[in-house]
């Protein structure tokens, strides 16, 4: 059974990890992303286990985003963490946050509207351009900055948008 003390050391490390912004979109927490999957406290008072699992396999951006967990714990005082990467089942935006979806269009980054993406439903995908809210879009690259997003382009203010593709 957790004590009291045990889920008031948890939702404190969940406070922490709400400020560990993701590396590509510093908009967002990883937490808003819905990438930590779990949280392990162990018998040591200063250890503990955390899982998550990655938006995009291979995203290098993942060592980062751990290093950035580690730093931000261990100003916490939790000085032994172990992170475990589950790669099954895969990352995809429903464990996002309706905040998460929310601050990414404030960015200026289409929210995900689906889950599978090729090229061929990019290019027949209606987005909604998030400077003027036009949905005459076409898409300009697969690929945008990063593996994850791809690059669109409005047709009314000819504004160029990232589109947060993965999965
Ligand atoms: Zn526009």
């Amino acid at each position: 059974m957790e004590s009291s003390l045990d889920i008031d050391k948890e939702k404190r490390v969940w406070d922490i990890l709400e400020t560990v912004s993701d590396p590509e979109i510093p908009v967002l927490s990883i937490v808003d992303l819905g990438i930590v999957r779990g949280i392990e406290l162990m018998d040591e008072p200063t250890s503990l286990t955390i899982s998550i699992t990655p938006t995009y396999t291979g995203c290098p951006a993942m060592d980062m985003m751990a290093a950035h967990i580690r730093i931000a714990l261990a100003d916490a005082g939790f000085l032994k963490v172990q992170i475990n990467q589950t790669l099954s089942p895969a990352w995809t935006t429903d464990w996002m946050s309706e905040a998460g979806k929310i601050k990414l269009k404030a960015y200026g980054i289409a929210a995900p509207v689906a889950k599978a993406f090729n090229k061929e439903y990019l290019e027949d995908l209606q987005m909604e351009c998030p400077n003027c809210g036009s949905t005459q879009t076409k898409l300009i690259s697969e690929f945008s900055s990063t593996a994850c997003k791809a690059l669109f382009q409005c047709k009314d203010c000819l504004e160029p948008f990232d589109y947060f593709k993965c999965h």
